[in-house]
Order: structure tokens, then C-alpha cells, then sequence
């Protein structure tokens, strides 16, 4: 790998703390960082550059996968870190960049590249791109990169006014737009479970398959973020892009190759085989809530409209469902339910594609009580797994069925310390070029066009039930009903699966 240059404009904000440190940490640890490396963290506070180290040492510590190795590595790793306060609208921060990516490329040869993090906020993204281009720090479309934090536009019309303006700079193939939700382990699995099995393939149509679920639940509430919160909302914030994301995945063609723009195209094809709802459909096939006050897990929650920053009035959604259909041949009737949102009684994301009902005609009637539709639950996060629910015989005397689950748990298979966070991950994709799981301008502005119609309905027509659902529940009534209506329901993962459970003996 060449040397490389990183900036991360937003060095001492949230995401850099958390995420960016702690990844670039866990990369220099397992060698995946280039030899010569330089981290250039940016932000308008005044700081020293050791006080900035001493900071991200203790947020490595809280954040990384592997605080242990904090006290062997830091040291050495700290070395490569700097520090820089400017205001990125001025053209002088720009001036240095300019004389310091010159010297970094004297000292380690013509071949060294640079990358731009932007990890500020999306207001700032248009002026960034203006200087970078100004004092031609992105000249070279080989050698220099731009990360974009989501969200990427506020709408359709924001998204290509970014794309069209970012499209005269730069080249494409230099705009890394991040969705983390896609450096996820269990996210990529998705490909190699549908296309490395002969298993799945032939019955992964509408054919067989019911219907598909996606939930991305967050026991959390908005903690302080009201201000961002109120300009965006569960559909914004979420379903545009990382729940549009899984659905791609478990909806999109096999592809060919894995070429970056490959896979790309396969799930742009998906994203406009989504069914644009008219407004008559987003009344049926959407519901939106609001959290009031109330208590979730023990703990008090303060409504959301009693939040810092937050109109007392606000009709921003912190939940949504929707139904979607994906109109091709391969999926033609079969539904797509999502769901996510805020202060809901468990943190997890998970895809659950739920297949036909097999005849069950030549079972006793009483073998058949228990008789379930075989079920495919991908646990994305915080649980890493895979269920394969079937029917089996019940122990006994009796033909007797009862559903059973069939898991891979990557906590148990692998060491769990040895998966790479999303971070991480897409980290060492933009220092190595590759744009795989990034989003190009044409996914982005077809994921906004989904949404679109839902977006213009809930905006012209204010809800008059919010807040309507408890914390600590999962989401308005109206929401159960959606699924209810066609006969189905919400799946959750178990606590702890009857199977993964220690096996009690029996007393002789
Ligand atoms: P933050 O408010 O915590 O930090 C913002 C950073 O930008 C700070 O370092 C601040 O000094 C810097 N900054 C602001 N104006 C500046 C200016 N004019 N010149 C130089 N520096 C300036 O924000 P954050 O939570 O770290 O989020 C950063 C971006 O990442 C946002 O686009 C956000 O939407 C996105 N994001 C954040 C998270 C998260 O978990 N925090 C998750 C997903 C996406």
C-alpha cells in the first residue's frame, strides 16, 4: 500500500472519538495501516497536539474492541497522530494541507496518497469540496480520496444538487459515500450466504419465500442529539439508507464479479424495482410514531418533544414501518416490512426472511399445533447470527412437531474479538481504493427517490396522535396492525435460543 496522508476534518468531534481513532487504532495493530502513515485530525478548538493524543488515547480505550492492547501499542501508534486547529472555511487551512501533503511526498515519493474524512457537518461538505478543489489537494483522481459522513442530502433535491456539484470537482471514483451499517460483518455475510450456497438460491424468489422482514431497533432515545434529530427522523435517518442497504442485499441479483460497481449496479437495480408508493399507498403501507414520556428498562425517559433542542410541538417521527414491494420477476408479491426506531425494548438488527408454509397435510392434526413456516434470521447487530428454523419431530412416542433453530453464531465460531468493526473496515477500503461498500451518486439519489413520496405525504399531512407509543414498547399499535393485517407478525430474537442454552440432566 502506498503512503498515506489522512485528514480527518472533525478530528475532536463525536464520530472521530468513537469510531475513526479507535478503527485507525485497530488497524495499525493488525499491520493493515501502510508503512508510512500520517493522521492529521482537524477541528476548530484550540489544542495542543499531546493534549489532543492524551484524549484519543482515553477514547481508544473506551471504544476500541481491544482496550488491552492500549498500554503495548499506543506509543508507537500516537507518533502518527497530529493535530491542527483550523476554521475549514478559510482558505489558510487549506495552504497548509497543500505544503504539508508536498512534503509528505517528498519525504516517501511520488506514489503517496491522501484521504479526506469529512467527518463534520453536512453543511460544511459543499465549502470543504470547493477549497479541496481550489488548492487542488483531490487533483490526482488516483491518489487522493474524500469520505463523506451520512447523511448524504436532506432529500432528493439536496442529494443531487451535492452529486451534481461534487461530480464537476471530482472524479466518482474518488467520492467514498460511507453507509457503516455496509462494513458490517454480518451485512457482507449476506453475499456469501446467498451466493457461496447452492442451498439458498433456488428458493430465494417469490416462489417460496412469504415475505421479508428488516427491524433496527435502538433501546436509546435521542440522547442530546435533538437538534440533528429534529431535521431528520426515523426515515430519514435510518431507512434511506441502512435499512434500504439490507434490503439491497437480500433482494439484489447474483452478480458477476465482485467488482466495486458490480455489486453497485446489482443493487441499484433493486432500489429501482422498489415500488414508488402514491399517496393513497403510504397511508396503507407506512405508520410513523413519536416516544412519549414514560420508562424503558428501569430507566425514566423523557418524551421526545421534551428533549433538549426539540419543538414541543415536533411532529418528527422516531419510528417508522413501512411496507415495501420490490417489483421484478423474482420477487413479484412478496413484502418487505421494515421497522426502526428509538426507545424500543431491544437493541437489535435483524433480517428475517420467512418462507411458504410446507402442506402439512399427511401430519395427525395435533402434530401440526406447533407447526411454523421455516424462517432464515439474520442477526446484523448486536447479535452476529444466522437461524434456520425447521420442524422437527418432538421426542416421544408421539409424532409431535415443534419448530427447532439451527444456529451459526459468529460469537462462538470465531473469536469475537477477531471481527473488525464497520469502521475499521471500510477504513482500510478507502486507504486501498476500493469502493465496494460505499455508495455511488446513483444509489443515493434511487434510495431518495424511494422515500420521497412517504417524506411528501407525512410532511403535508402533520400526525395528531404523537406522541403515540410508550418507550420501552415497540412502536405504535398501528405498527403491529401493518403486519397483522396479512396475516404475519414482528419477529425478535430470543433471549437465549432454547438450543444455545446449557442442557439440564435429568434426575435419575
Ligand atoms: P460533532 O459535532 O461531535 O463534531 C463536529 C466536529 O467538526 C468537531 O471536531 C468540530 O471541531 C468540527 N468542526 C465544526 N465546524 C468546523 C469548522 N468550521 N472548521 C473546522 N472544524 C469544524 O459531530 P459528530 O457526531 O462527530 O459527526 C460528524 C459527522 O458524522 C456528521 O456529519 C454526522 O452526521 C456524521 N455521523 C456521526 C455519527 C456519530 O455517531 N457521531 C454517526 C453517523 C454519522
Amino acid at each position: 500500500m502506498s503512503p498515506t496522508l489522512i485528514y480527518i476534518f472533525g478530528g475532536t468531534g463525536d464520530l472521530a472519538h468513537r469510531k475513526l481513532i479507535p478503527a485507525l487504532f485497530n488497524l495499525y495493530i493488525d499491520g493493515y495501516l501502510p508503512g508510512p502513515f500520517r493522521i492529521v485530525g482537524i477541528g476548530r478548538t484550540e489544542m495542543a497536539e499531546t493534549a489532543y493524543r492524551q484524549e484519543m488515547r482515553k477514547s481508544v480505550k473506551e471504544f476500541s474492541r481491544r482496550p488491552e492492547l492500549v498500554a503495548q501499542h499506543w506509543t508507537k501508534f500516537s507518533r502518527t497522530l497530529h493535530f491542527q486547529s483550523h476554521d475549514l472555511n478559510n482558505d489558510k487551512a487549506y495552504k497548509g494541507m497543500a505544503s504539508e501533503w508536498k512534503e509528505f511526498q517528498a519525504k516517501h515519493g511520488e506514489e503517496a496518497q491522501v484521504v479526506f474524512y469529512l467527518s463534520v457537518a453536512p453543511q460544511l461538505a459543499p465549502v470543504i469540496a470547493r477549497r479541496l478543489h481550489q488548492h487542488k489537494l483531490c487533483a490526482d483522481p488516483h491518489r487522493s480520496r474524500m469520505v463523506f459522513e451520512k447523511p448524504f442530502g436532506h432529500d432528493l433535491k439536496s442529494a443531487q444538487e451535492l452529486n451534481r456539484l461534487l461530480g464537476r470537482l471530482f472524479r466518482e471514483e474518488q467520492i467514498y459515500r460511507i453507509d457503516h451499517f455496509l462494513g458490517k460483518e454480518t451485512v457482507q455475510n449476506i453475499l456469501a450466504l446467498r451466493f457461496a450456497n447452492a442451498l439458498f438460491e433456488p428458493i430465494w424468489n417469490a416462489h417460496y419465500i412469504d415475505h421479508v422482514q428488516i427491524t433496527a431497533a435502538e433501546t436509546v432515545s435521542i440522547e442530546n442529539r435533538g437538534s440533528y434529530y429534529e431535521s431528520s427522523g426515523a426515515l430519514r435517518d435510518m431507512v434511506q439508507n441502512h435499512v434500504l442497504q439490507m434490503l439491497c442485499m437480500i433482494a439484489m441479483e447474483a452478480p458477476i464479479s465482485f467488482e466495486a460497481d458490480e455489486i453497485r449496479n446489482k443493487k441499484l437495480d433493486v432500489l429501482q424495482a422498489i415500488r414508488k408508493m402514491h399517496p393513497e399507498d403510504v397511508h396503507r403501507y407506512t405508520v410513523r410514531g413519536q416516544y412519549a414520556a414514560g420508562w424503558s428498562q428501569g430507566k425514566k425517559v423523557v418524551g421526545y418533544r421534551e428533549e433538549k433542542s426539540v419543538d414541543p410541538q415536533s411532529a418528527v417521527e422516531t419510528f417508522a414501518a413501512v411496507k415495501f414491494y420490490v417489483d421484478n420477476w423474482r420477487w413479484k408479491g412478496v413484502p418487505f416490512y421494515v421497522r426502526t426506531g428509538k426507545s424500543l425494548p431491544a437493541k437489535e438488527t435483524l433480517i428475517t426472511v420467512q418462507f411458504k408454509p410446507a402442506p402439512d397435510y399427511a401430519f395427525p392434526e395435533e402434530a401440526a399445533h406447533t407447526w411454523r413456516p421455516n424462517r432464515l434470521v439474520i442477526g446484523i447487530a448486536p447479535k452476529m447470527d444466522i437461524r434456520l428454523r425447521f420442524q422437527a419431530k418432538q421426542p416421544g412416542p408421539h409424532m409431535t412437531l415443534r419448530p427447532v433453530d439451527m444456529v451459526f453464531s459468529y460469537a462462538t465460531r470465531e473469536q469475537e474479538d477477531c471481527q473488525p468493526e464497520a469502521y475499521e473496515t471500510l477504513l482500510q477500503d478507502v486507504i486501498e481504493a476500493n469502493p465496494t461498500l460505499f455508495m455511488r451518486a446513483d444509489q443515493v439519489e434511487a434510495a431518495w427517490t424511494v422515500i420521497r413520496p412517504i417524506m411528501e405525504v407525512w410532511a403535508d399531512k402533520p400526525p395528531v396522535d404523537f406522541p403515540n407509543y410508550a418507550p420501552g414498547t415497540w412502536g405504535p399499535e398501528d405498527a403491529e396492525a401493518l403486519i397483522a393485517r396479512d396475516g404475519f407478525n414482528w419477529a425478535t430474537l430470543p433471549e437465549t435460543h432454547p438450543s444455545e442454552a446449557p442442557v439440564k440432566k435429568k434426575k435419575s
